[in-house]
Formats: structure tokens, C-alpha cells, sequence
């Protein structure tokens, strides 16, 4: 037996993406890093730590999640973990691509993180390397047997596109031998490299699926493979006649820090200068208008009004112009738990 929800945005909730650094080990073709928008620049430990507790005040239940590039590159990432869980940040993950640099899993403990999140998007060398660079494939496994060797939790994501959707099933077995805990699956989108790569030939680039392919695969999967008592998370992406749309750049606290004090509440918005908060000298400000908080504020019949400006093609409208279905929030998520 499965149980399926979709995990409601909440005001009284604070999700902190915390993007210390944009270098990176890895040239992944979809990644969403965009330098000329997020900056190349490392943050120093003095200003994580003052970043961090410019977030510790907004809400008992604070989830923060380490980002970069690879955050694990940072060489006071350890002390950024330990700073955090002192600011009392109930939920601490580090994303990594699996190289985990630094030999960070001997210098926090399973205590101080909650989740290293890795990801691979293939269940065969073969694919995952082809979207995420020769040698990675190998170096997230043997990061993941390491982190859980040590006592760690793992859990990772799978950003499907029409390249490795067919191997999605595959995966069951695989999450199985490596004892993950959660399983994400995201949908790629036209973010970073995959929104400007336009140098890059069409046959290289990572396609978005259509909605059919999607509808018809990703839910049975994430049943599935919820069935072998794995949690899995995905997009809802589209929604039917009878569900509400909502937008969490209204509803939701969620925040997604860039190095160079940008500091956005949506993750479509981050390849535009409109992000609606920035932090300077320390202080979380508001910036002039316009910028993303105006997006957020209109009502368009397709949904989210992001998802109109910057890949429109993902929606259909029938003969009166009407479009088919509505695009959710890109934050919104199914989860399915198994018994
Ligand atoms: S590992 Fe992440 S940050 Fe690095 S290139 Fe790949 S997607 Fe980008
Ligand atoms: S993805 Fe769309 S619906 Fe979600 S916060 Fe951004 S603009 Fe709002």
C-alpha cells in the first residue's frame, strides 16, 4: 500500500536554498547555474554565517538545504553546518554530485546533517554520463555507499528529460541496492545552460518530455517505487480541472541565495535581474520594482505565469483559445510514501 499527498506551501515554514558558491566540478548540460545572473564568487565563512542568521529569526520550523555549484568544493562547509544547527535550522541537507570534496563526511557527523541529497540522472553509466560528464556516474555511487557507510541518510535526484526518462523504471533496483532513503524526481526545465546553452547543437541538448509522456510514466514509477518503502517526491506540474492553482511566491516562505546577494523567492525567476529580495551589508532588503513579486501578483487562465513567459510551448489550448490544463507551481510536489 501507498499513500499519496501533495505537500501543501505553508507561510509558517521557511525553506532556505543556500547557493555558497557556483563552481563546479561538473559541466552537467542541463545545469541551472547561470554566472552572469548568480555571480562566480565564493562566499566567505564570516558571511555565511551572517546570511545564515539573517534567516534564523523567520519561523520555528526552518529547512535548509547547501547548494552551489558543488557545495562540497566550499572548504568551511563544515563550519556552515555547524553554525546552522546552532542557529537551530531543524533540517540540514547538502546536495552534492557525489565527488564529495574535502573529506566532508569526516568532519560533520549524521547528528548535524540530516541528508547528503545526491544526483544522478540515469540508471546506467551509459546515460548518466552522457548528460552529467564521463565519471560521475561511478563517483555518485561510490559517494553514496560512503555517506551511508558512515551513517549518513541519502537521498536522490533524478532530473528527468526526454534523454533518460526511459530508464526512470530502472531505477527502482538500483535505489534499492544503495539503501536511499528518499527518492526526488524534477523535471527539467528551460533553466540556466538548457535557457542560453543555444551554442550547443539541438541533438546535445536535454529535451523537456511532453505532458503525455510524463502523465502516462512518472506516476506509476514513483508508485512503484514508493512500494519498496522508498519515499518519493515529484512535480505536479500539470493539474486538472479540479485542482486550485496557487502560487508560492504568494503563499509559501521559501527563499533561493545566490553568492553574489541575490536572493529570489521562485526558481523560474533566477535567470532574470528580478529578484525581489537582495541581501546587503548583511540586511535582507527589498528591491525596486519591478521585479518578481509583480509576477507572482497575476492571474493568467494557463497558471503559473513564469512558466507563459519562459516555455509556453508545455501548454494546449483548444479551439475557443482556452488553454487545456493548467501549469502548477514548479515548487509543488506529490509525495508517495510506502508501507
Ligand atoms: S553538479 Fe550541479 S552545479 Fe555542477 S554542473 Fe552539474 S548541475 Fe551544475
Ligand atoms: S513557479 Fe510560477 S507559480 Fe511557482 S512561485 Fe514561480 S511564478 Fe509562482
Amino acid at each position: 500500500m501507498t499513500r499519496i499527498q501533495t505537500v501543501a506551501f505553508s507561510k509558517h515554514s521557511t525553506n532556505l536554498f543556500f547557493h555558497i558558491l557556483t563552481k563546479c566540478n561538473l559541466k552537467c548540460r542541463h545545469c541551472y547555474i547561470n554566472p552572469a545572473q548568480h555571480g562566480k564568487n565564493t562566499l566567505p565563512l564570516a558571511t555565511i554565517k551572517a546570511w545564515l542568521d539573517v534567516f534564523s529569526g523567520h519561523s520555528d520550523s526552518k529547512n535548509l538545504i547547501f547548494l552551489g555549484g558543488e557545495p562540497t568544493l566550499h572548504p568551511d562547509l563544515a563550519a556552515a553546518v555547524k553554525h546552522a544547527r546552532s542557529l537551530g535550522f531543524g533540517s540540514i541537507t547538502i546536495d552534492s554530485n557525489g565527488y564529495l570534496f574535502g573529506d566532508i563526511l569526516s568532519r560533520v557527523t549524521p547528528a548535524e546533517v540530516d541528508y547528503f541529497s545526491f544526483s544522478l540522472d540515469g540508471a546506467t553509466r551509459e546515460t548518466n554520463d552522457l548528460i552529467r560528464g564521463q565519471g560521475s556516474y561511478d563517483a555518485c555511487l561510490d559517494g553514496i555507499r560512503r555517506a551511508i557507510d558512515r551513517g549518513f541518510t541519502a537521498s536522490l535526484i533524478y532530473t528527468v528529460s526526454s534523454t533518460n526518462l526511459h530508464e526512470l523504471e530502472m531505477m527502482a533496483p538500483l535505489l534499492d541496492r544503495l539503501g536511499i532513503d528518499r527518492f526526488f524526481i524534477q523535471v527539467i526545465g528551460l533553466r540556466g545552460k538548457s535557457a542560453i546553452g543555444q551554442d550547443v547543437p539541438e541533438s546535445q541538448r536535454s529535451p523537456q518530455v511532453l505532458r503525455s509522456q510524463w502523465l502516462a510514466t512518472v506516476p506509476g514509477i514513483a508508485n512503484m517505487i514508493a512500494e519498496r518503502g522508498i519515499t518519493v517526491t515529484y512535480p505536479k506540474v500539470f493539474l486538472n480541472s479540479e485542482e486550485k492553482f496557487e502560487c508560492a511566491g504568494r503563499v509559501a516562505d521559501n527563499y533561493f541565495v545566490f553568492p553574489n546577494g541575490r536572493v529570489y523567492r521562485c526558481p523560474l525567476c533566477e535567470d532574470f535581474p528580478i529578484h525581489s529580495l537582495c541581501i546587503r551589508e548583511n540586511q535582507l532588503m527589498s528591491t525596486a520594482k519591478l521585479n518578481e513579486q509583480d509576477f507572482f501578483q497575476l492571474d493568467i487562465p494557463e497558471g503559473c505565469v513564469m512558466n507563459k513567459l519562459i516555455q509556453p510551448h508545455n501548454i494546449t489550448y483548444n479551439e475557443q483559445g482556452v488553454p487545456e490544463y493548467q501549469i502548477a507551481c514548479c515548487l509543488l510536489k506529490e509525495e508517495v510514501q510506502g508501507g
